[in-house]
């Protein structure tokens, strides 16, 4: 079985979308329909356009990166805190499609810094979450989640998962940033390898 390729891209918000999108256009395009990307979103940055834009591209699915991004930002989020976030994102959405909430509900704290409120919000929401593997004692069982492997440089094969991961960023200057890992990303693009959103990959 060929591993499929799982892009994630963090910090999605509305300073990125203008060179962002298209250039994840030109990927999908270099990649014969294959590319699919789980855009890590910073909702409370995310304006009407730069949300209904990545949510009409089918090649393209929304989580939730924190609210605001700010640092350490869910460090003593309460359960109640936590579910309150995640139905302001889903709102959000439905502001725009009343039947459609673009968030795929899969939730990536900024920074990777949890907090037993944050699980247990997501645990109530039923959401997913999307982890770093230093958090891996922290998460409760029954929580689904895609954790990264503890060596995810772009194209790593996952040391449990059937997957080759490709996690990186919109910002630049953070190792993995989409313009200066570009040639990385257009190679697993070309590879012809299939792709799947971090929502087909959760256990
Ligand atoms: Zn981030």
């Amino acid at each position: 079985m060929t591993d499929a390729i799982v892009c994630d891209l963090d910090d999605y918000c509305d300073a990125h979308a203008g060179w962002a999108l298209p250039l994840l256009d030109q990927l999908y395009q270099r990649s014969g329909g294959r590319f699919k990307a789980t855009l890590f979103a910073i909702p409370g940055r995310l304006c009407g356009d730069a949300l209904i834009d990545a949510a009409g591209r089918p090649y393209l699915e929304i989580a939730a990166h924190g609210w605001g991004h700010a640092l350490r930002e869910c460090e003593h989020w309460t359960q109640e805190q936590t579910a309150e976030v995640l139905a302001r994102c889903l709102a959000a959405g439905r502001q725009h499609e009343e039947d459609n909430p673009y968030y795929t509900a899969i939730f990536k704290a900024p920074y990777w810094v949890t907090s037993p409120g944050l699980y247990a919000g997501l645990l109530a929401s039923n959401w997913a979450v999307a982890d770093h593997p230093q958090n891996l004692t922290r998460i409760p069982r029954a929580l689904r989640r895609y954790v990264l492997s503890p060596s995810h440089r772009i194209g790593a094969a996952h040391h449990v998962l059937p997957v080759i991961q490709a996690h990186g960023h919109f910002t630049n200057e953070t190792g993995n940033g989409l313009r200066e890992c570009l040639g990385s990303f257009v190679g697993l693009a070309e590879s012809g390898r299939p792709f799947k959103f971090v929502s087909e990959v959760l256990v």
